[in-house]
């Protein structure tokens, strides 16, 4: 197998998503008839894009999402509850039965930081988890933490304090932000703790 022009990974998941013109699409079936190489890779690409698929759908991870992330989740007819407390304040916060995905929108300023990490924290400010390095765009002014909705369903009223930390080479932290969750349960039945 030796392809002089393979096809690059992130066209053939656009082109497994359907996110191609017609003239592009032609062109890459026809490569791929003529070259099993790329088939390989396709197949490759098509197991990656489905197990994350699979995953995302769950939407039981904490874990840090892209914005491009939740325009497909909507597309795809998932249901994202989001919800954007300024920095320093606090928002009153639920969950329904219909919600797939679990959204915080943080605001900071990222612009200068090396290395991110977001904590999780009880109401008295105690941290119970760390995400350390997460991704971040240093020009978003926005992170998308993506609480599991696994847990939200489950969870009685309680208040969750997020934080944003940029940790320098050092291992000094300065704060980026940080943001209050008052989670009120409106789901029937009682709460599983
Ligand atoms: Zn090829």
């Amino acid at each position: 197998m030796n392809c002089a022009n393979p096809l690059d990974a992130a066209l053939l998941a656009d082109y497994w998503l359907a996110a191609l013109s017609n003239t592009e699409e032609e062109s890459i079936e026809e490569h791929l008839l003529a070259c099993d190489e790329c088939s390989e890779r396709l197949r490759g690409v098509i197991a990656l894009a489905e197990g994350l698929r699979h995953v995302a759908r769950e939407g039981s991870l904490q874990m840090v999402v892209s914005e491009t992330f939740l325009a497909c989740a909507a597309q795809n007819g998932l249901r994202v509850r989001q919800y954007a407390p300024p920095p320093g304040g606090s928002v009153q916060c639920t969950v329904t039965a219909e919600d797939d995905l679990l959204i915080g929108r943080l605001a900071a300023d990222l612009s200068q930081a090396q290395r991110v990490d977001l904590s999780l924290c009880d109401q008295n400010g105690i941290e119970q988890l760390r995400l350390p390095d997460i991704p971040f765009l240093p020009d978003a002014g926005n992170v998308f933490w993506q609480q599991s909705i696994t847990f939200a369903k489950a969870a009685p009223s309680s208040t969750l304090i997020v934080r944003l930390i940029a940790v320098d080479a050092a291992g000094g932290e300065h704060p980026l932000g940080e943001y209050t969750f008052n989670h009120v349960r409106t789901l029937p039945g009682p709460a599983a703790w």
